[in-house]
């Protein structure tokens, strides 16, 4: 190639100087944030102008290089405006941050059907090329086949506009659940059973009323500890309401959209088409993988519930069934009990700020590096940054939101900020969640199942950092089939269950007393009645959706499906005007695909079943895990880290054992 390319090479390859769409002051103003996603959209058509334009032989050198480039500019700006679009304090930036989600999204389609770079991929040679390479090459080609970049120019384009619908319906769907919070009223007398300090951050107005929003904080407490069924109830349909009318249109337009594409691509369904590129292969697969989950949970999960209706018939005879707004609540009664434990008992040893520190020290110790407290700049002020070190040379960089703000996201999840890519780019990712505490006075005591949640996000977060150090922009962090992803978060979870790893953070937040032995002994055994009902509703939630993709959506009425799958696959008794559906958030990102958690959960527990229970952090399973799965981060099939680590394909015996046995253990115990 000559001088003049090399030059065009040079420039489309530059790391663009600012990295973060924020600055010292928070989130920047909406034309300012404009102007920094220009420019990666700029730098990124550049890369591909170019590609297209190299002349002579293609080579990795002179194609797939300015091919990363463009992913690496397209990821940065598509990473930050997300983030900002689910974080930003002011409206008007969270407003514009979603327009260029938008933009940046469309940029990334018109990449997935431009004929000039398929067709210059196609031809490169691939000679002397790693492994790596090599998989990165083949994924993008059936990227590009699924996208349709082999149709005529007409059919492409209305595959470009049908991708901007879609885009627009996901992100209108999402943002009306982030910023539909309701509130209930209740007096003081209806918030009996819920613990003190909850109380305590809820005084009653001048008229005796107390108002309680549908954020997690609020909204789990009602539904595990308030005796009030009444309360439980109002506060189940306002959560489950936060997003309805206005959602339900939009998904069905959402569902349509899916489906002209992947008919136009020649899939029956778009479930077929969501599942061509993942370790499932097919909508067919799934549903053989849901029948023997199905099989798996089907006895636990009627003894379970025999279990809790014999117990509330004994407290009040005469129940005919429980429904979906008590569940969580007598199941917590049940616990309490039959292994004598109250999860409210062991809140006070997990106050925020400790399970904080007592997370990142576990994932320090782990996998073998350091986490230093940064000065850098976020996008709020209630942000905690921390650089990642590694023998004294800094890796990485997170960023922890962890409580609730107006207008944030509701939920919790880990999310790319900065795609890492080795030589060029730090990783940088973060966590966005809403757990109780970051108030001046108010030490955030956490349930149990609250401190799970924190571990399995942190997998999620080192899973980009440490898989954030590969060649290339495209095969990094989570660049993994998306039904591998939540393997590394489950696998992590597992360590919430080692006691001595729980006592070297879990202390009471006023005496400073260790949580005891035999407390955490209750809280696991407590823990883990009710393992068969989750994977209940896992399979309800999984078959929701897959059908919702997996047939015409013209016929679709949520209010039916919902009701007959849930009626069908779990115990409890549906509640009319529950409308689920419209704030299912996970029906944008993952589609047809939410089987992904119970599918890797499958794999994290084969996984964890590697580790020596005796010394979890200390054997050697933890580097061997780090560098076989999450430093891979997409350079490898997912088949093949599996293979890689177990030395086997993934086995259905860890997860039955997880199911059943200790099930079968702790009900000799309880009866015992
Ligand atoms: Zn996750």
């Amino acid at each position: 190639m000559g001088a003049d390319s090399l030059a065009a090479t040079q420039v489309a390859t530059q790391v663009t100087g600012d990295i973060h769409a924020w600055d010292a002051s928070g989130a920047k103003s909406p034309e300012a944030l404009n102007a920094w996603v220009s420019a990666r959209l700029v730098a990124h058509e550049t890369a591909i102008a170019a590609l297209v334009a190299v002349e002579g032989p293609r080579t990795i050198e002179n194609t797939l290089r300015l091919y990363d480039a463009a992913i690496e500019h397209l990821s940065l700006a598509g990473a930050q405006a997300g983030v900002l679009n689910s974080v930003a304090t002011e409206k008007a930036v969270r407003d514009q941050a979603q327009m260029e989600a938008q933009r940046v999204a469309m940029a990334g389609s018109a990449l997935s059907l431009n004929r000039g770079v398929y067709d210059a991929l196609v031809a490169m040679s691939l000679d002397g090329a790693s492994a790596a390479t090599r998989h990165f090459v083949e994924r993008t080609l059936l990227g590009y086949r699924l996208a349709g970049v082999d149709k005529d120019q007409a059919t492409r384009e209305r595959l470009q506009a049908l991708h901007e619908k879609a885009t627009k319906h996901s992100l209108d769907f999402s943002r009306n659940i982030q910023e539909g919070g309701k509130t209930i009223v209740a007096t003081q007398a209806e918030l009996d059973g819920l613990p003190t300090d909850y109380l305590g951050r809820h005084q009653p107005d001048a008229g005796g009323q107390i108002t309680l929003t549908t954020d997690q904080p609020d909204m789990q407490p009602v539904m595990t500890f308030a005796s009030n069924p009444d309360l439980r109830e109002r506060m189940f349909i306002a959560y489950n309401t936060r997003a309805y009318p206005e959602n339900k249109q939009i998904l069905l337009d959402l569902l349509s959209t899916r489906q002209e594409i992947a008919s136009i691509l020649g899939f029956r369904s778009w479930a077929d088409l969501a599942t061509a590129d993942q370790m499932m292969g097919s909508a067919a697969n799934v549903r053989n993988f849901l029948a023997r989950l199905e099989e798996a949970s089907r006895e636990g999960a009627v003894r379970e519930h025999e279990l809790v209706l014999e117990f509330v018939r004994a407290k009040q005879p005469g129940t005919k069934a429980i429904d979906i707004t008590s569940r969580g609540y007598w199941y917590e009664q049940f616990r309490r009990s039959a292994f004598d434990f109250d999860s409210q008992s062991v809140r006070p040893y997990f106050p925020y700020k400790q399970v904080e520190a007592g997370v990142l020290e576990t994932a320090a110790k782990l996998f073998k590096i350091e986490f230093r407290r940064s000065p850098a700049a976020a996008w709020d002020a209630a942000v905690s940054v921390f650089d990642v070190y590694e023998e004294g040379k800094q890796v990485g960089r997170f960023y922890l939101d962890m409580h609730p703000r107006e207008g944030k996201d509701k939920w919790f999840s880990a999310a790319p900020v900065v795609t890492g890519v080795r030589g060029r780019y730090m990783p940088e990712a973060a966590l966005i969640c809403n757990f109780p505490g970051g108030g001046e006075d108010d030490p955030g005591l956490l349930q149990y199942s609250d401190v799970v949640t924190y571990f399995h996000e942190f997998g999620h977060l080192m899973h980009a950092i440490l898989g954030g150090q590969t060649e290339w922009a495209g095969v990094s962090g989570f660049a993994t089939e998306g039904d591998f992803i939540e393997v590394p978060s489950q696998m992590l979870e597992e360590f919430f269950r080692d006691e001595r790893l729980l006592q070297s953070f879990a202390k009471h937040y006023e005496t400073g007393e260790v949580l005891p032995a035999e407390m955490i002994r209750k809280m696991k055994t407590a823990g883990s009645f009710g393992r068969a009902d989750w994977v209940r509703t896992q399979l309800y939630y999984t078959t929701l959706s897959l059908d919702l993709h997996d047939q015409d959506p013209g016929g679709i009425e949520f209010d039916e499906i919902t009701k007959r799958l849930y009626t069908s696959l779990v115990p409890w008794t549906w509640l009319e005007g529950n409308r689920m559906y419209a704030s299912f958030g996970h029906l944008t990102g993952y589609s047809s695909n939410y089987y992904t958690y119970a599918f890797d959960k499958v794999i994290a527990l084969d996984f964890f079943g590697q580790f020596d229970p005796a010394d979890l952090l200390g054997c050697d399973a933890g580097a061997r895990y780090r560098k076989l799965v999450l430093e891979q981060g997409g350079s490898k099939a997912g088949r093949e880290m599996v293979r890689d680590f177990l030395g086997r394909d993934e086995e259905f015996t860890a997860f039955s054992k997880w199911l059943n046995e200790e099930f079968d253990n702790q009900l000799m115990s309880a009866t015992a």
